[in-house]
């Protein structure tokens, strides 16, 4: 289930600007989560897929990326996968943010995907400045759905 979309997201990118998906539903309970009202696996009014395409194709011309956040995106694979087999048709480079680590992530979603941030939140670990909240989660560029390098930050 989608809960919404940005159509200039500046802060959840490699470079330039995004067109983020947000999914609504996660099981991981991190504490201090700072996405909580995007736990339920429910809202009121959530966007329909194709909604979530058009905004991709319309915002392509300004945004190079596609962003999928939540709420945790692989508990939604069939919309995804749908969501990203479109990016990729029409030429966007691909973001995924996920509280699951990379062994957990099947190749074809691997496969589509040209960045994944990886590991839960730990509010012990926090950290400010780069593409994720605590120091243990791991950010990576990936290429044919295997790992290519570790992005540090966000001036590459
Ligand atoms: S994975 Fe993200 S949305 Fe889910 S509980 Fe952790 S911080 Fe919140």
């Amino acid at each position: 289930m989608i809960r919404f979309i940005d159509t200039e997201d500046y802060a959840n990118v490699i470079h330039g600007i995004a067109t983020s998906v947000w999914f609504q539903g996660c099981e991981a309970r991190c504490r201090g989560c700072h996405n909580p009202e995007l736990i339920p696996f429910f809202c009121q009014e959530p966007v329909d897929i194709e909604t979530a395409k058009r905004e991709l194709l319309v915002n392509s011309y300004r945004n190079g990326t596609a962003s999928f956040l939540g709420g945790e995106p692989l508990l939604h694979r069939e919309e995804l996968l749908s969501l990203l087999l479109y990016s990729k048709s029409i030429g966007l480079t691909t973001a995924l943010w996920t509280g699951f680590e990379l062994d957990d992530v099947d190749h074809e979603i691997l496969q589509l995907l040209d960045y994944i941030k990886v590991g839960r939140y730990e509010r012990n670990k926090k950290i400010k400045g780069t593409f994720y909240g605590s120091s243990n989660q791991r950010m990576y560029r990936l290429v044919d759905g295997r790992v290519e390098s570790e992005v540090h930050d966000m001036n590459i």
